[in-house]
C-alpha cells in the first residue's frame, strides 16, 4: 500500500527520501538506491519514498520527515551571524560524503535559522543528486527507536538508518538523558560515519553544554565541524526583512523596513511575525504600512533603542577611559594598551550598538570583521582571568551608558 499522498507525489521534491509513518506501515526491506541515468530526474525521490513503504508488514520500524521545500540556501539570507555556518552546510549539501565536516553540527538559539540552514541541505541534495536523504526530529527518531525496542525490532531500525547517505537530525538537545536512543543513535552514528555517509545535526546549545549526552556522543558531535548561528546584525536584519516583505509582495517604505529592523532584534522568527502581523493589519483594517500602523500593531515587540550609544561615542569614552588618543586607536600600532583599547572599543561597540561586525570593523580604521571577532573573544578571555580587568570595563561601560543619556 502506498502512503504517499497525491499532493505528496506531485509535490514530491518538498520531502526527504523516506517519508514520516502517517500508516504504521513498515518498509519490508530498505530499498537500494539506483543511480539514475539523470540525477536530476525528480522521479527517483519518489520511488524509493513510495515503495519503502509498500509492502505491507506487521509494524512500522522507521522514517523520516518531510522537508520544508522554501527552506533553501536561496532564501537563507547571509550576514556576518550565520556566514560561516551558511557556508559549511553549502559546501557539504554540494559534495554530500566528501568532505571532512563530518558530522556537522549547527548550534544557536531560538529562531535563528537551525532548521532551515539543516533542511536547505536536505532539499539541495535532494534536488542535485540519487543520494538517500533522511530528515528527522530528534522526538520522532527517539519514539521510533523507542517503538522498535518494544517490539523487539531494533536490528531493523538500525539497518534502516544505514542505509542513509545524508541523515539530518534536528534538535538534538532532546536526546539528553535519553540514554536507550543514545545508545541506538552512536551505534547508528559509528555504521554511518565508517561507511562515509554524512551527518548533520542542529542543537540549541554548544556541544560542552549539554548535560545528560554521554561522553562518547559528545565527542563525537565535536569530531567535526561545530559551527554556530548568532542573532543577526542590524544589516542582516534589514536584509532578511527586505527579502521577505518581497517575497510576500508586501509593499512597505524602507524607513520602515528599517525602524522594524532597528527595533526587533531578537531572532529571525519575531521579524517574520512582525511582517506577518504588519500585513493582516494593513489587508484587514485597508491600511498602509507606516510608521502609525507600525506603532500601534508592534507596540510590545518594539524596544527601545533610544539610549543606544553610536560606536564614536563608545571608541571616544573608551579611549579617554584608557588614556590612549584616538587617533592611535584608528591606526596600525600593537603596542599593547593601543590594541587593548581598541579591542574594549569593538567589544562594547558590538555589546551596545548592533552593528555588524563589518561596520565596527570600518569605525576602527578599516578593520576587517574577524578582526572585531577576534577581539570581542580576546575581551571576553580577559573578563574570564582577570577580575580587574572585568571591573574596568565595567565602570567604562558605566561611563558608555550614563553619558549618553
Ligand atoms: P530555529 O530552528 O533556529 O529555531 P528556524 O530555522 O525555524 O529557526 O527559523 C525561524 C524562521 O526564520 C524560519 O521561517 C526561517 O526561514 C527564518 N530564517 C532564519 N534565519 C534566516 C535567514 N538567515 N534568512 C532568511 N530567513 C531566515
Ligand atoms: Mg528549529
Amino acid at each position: 500500500m502506498a502512503i504517499v499522498s497525491d499532493s505528496m507525489k506531485q509535490d514530491h521534491q518538498k520531502t526527504s527520501a523516506y517519508l514520516p509513518d502517517s500508516a504504521g506501515e513498515r518498509p519490508a526491506s530498505v530499498p537500494d538506491a539506483e543511480p539514475l541515468s539523470d540525477p536530476a530526474t525528480p522521479d527517483y525521490l519518489l520511488n524509493v519514498a513510495s515503495s519503502a513503504f509498500e509492502s505491507p508488514g506487521p509494524l512500522f520500524v522507521a522514517s523520516g520527515l518531510p522537508l520544508n521545500s522554501s527552506y533553501t540556501f536561496d532564501r537563507f539570507i547571509e550576514g556576518d551571524c550565520n556566514q560561516f555556518a551558511r557556508s559549511a552546510a553549502l559546501a557539504i549539501a554540494q559534495q554530500p560524503r566528501y568532505t571532512t565536516f563530518n558530522p556537522l553540527l549547527i548550534y544557536g538559539g531560538v529562531g535563528l535559522g537551525k532548521t532551515h540552514l539543516v533542511q536547505a541541505i536536505g532539499n539541495h541534495v535532494c534536488e542535485h543528486s540519487n543520494y538517500k536523504v533522511l530528515y528527522t526530529s530528534s522526538d520522532h527518531f527517539t519514539s521510533d527507536y523507542m517503538q522498535s525496542l518494544r517490539t523487539n525490532r531494533s536490528n531493523e531500525f538500525v539497518a534502516f538508518y544505514s542505509d542513509i547517505d545524508l541523515l539530518i537530525i534536528d534538535d538534538i538537545q532532546f536526546f539528553s538523558d535519553q540514554e536507550k536512543t543514545q545508545e541506538g543513535l552512536f551505534h547508528i552514528f559509528n555504521i554511518l560515519y565508517h561507511t562515509g555517509k554524512q551527518i548533520v545535526f542542529s542543537t540549541d546549545r554548544a556541544p560542552q553544554e549539554m548535560a545528560g549526552m554521554a561522553d562518547r556522543l559528545l565527542s563525537r558531535f565535536q569530531g567535526g565541524l561545530v559551527a554556530d548561528l548568532q542573532q543577526p546584525e542590524l544589516e542582516t536584519r534589514i536584509a532578511i526583512l527586505n527579502r521577505k516583505a518581497n517575497d510576500q509582495d508586501i509593499s512597505i517604505p524602507y524607513a520602515c523596513i528599517e525602524f522594524i529592523a532597528h527595533h526587533v532584534k531578537n531572532n529571525v522568527r519575531e521579524l517574520e511575525s512582525a511582517l506577518i502581523r504588519l500585513l493582516a493589519h494593513a489587508t484587514l483594517h485597508r491600511r498602509d504600512i507606516d510608521a502609525q500602523l507600525i506603532r500601534e500593531v508592534l507596540g510590545e515587540m518594539l524596544i527601545d533603542t533610544h539610549a543606544k550609544p553610536t560606536v564614536e561615542e563608545i571608541r571616544r569614552i573608551t579611549c579617554e577611559y584608557l588614556g590612549v588618543s584616538e587617533d592611535l586607536v584608528l591606526g596600525r600600532g600593537r603596542k599593547r594598551e593601543i590594541v587593548q583599547a581598541r579591542h574594549v572599543g569593538m567589544y562594547f561597540s558590538k555589546q551596545l550598538t548592533g552593528h555588524s561586525l563589518a561596520t565596527i570593523g570600518r569605525y576602527f580604521g578599516g578593520k576587517d570583521h574577524s578582526t572585531v571577532i577576534h577581539a570581542c573573544r580576546g575581551v571576553e578571555n580577559h573578563m574570564e582571568t582577570d577580575p580587574n580587568f572585568r571591573d574596568t570595563l565595567k565602570r567604562i561601560r558605566r561611563e558608555i551608558e550614563i553619558r549618553h543619556r
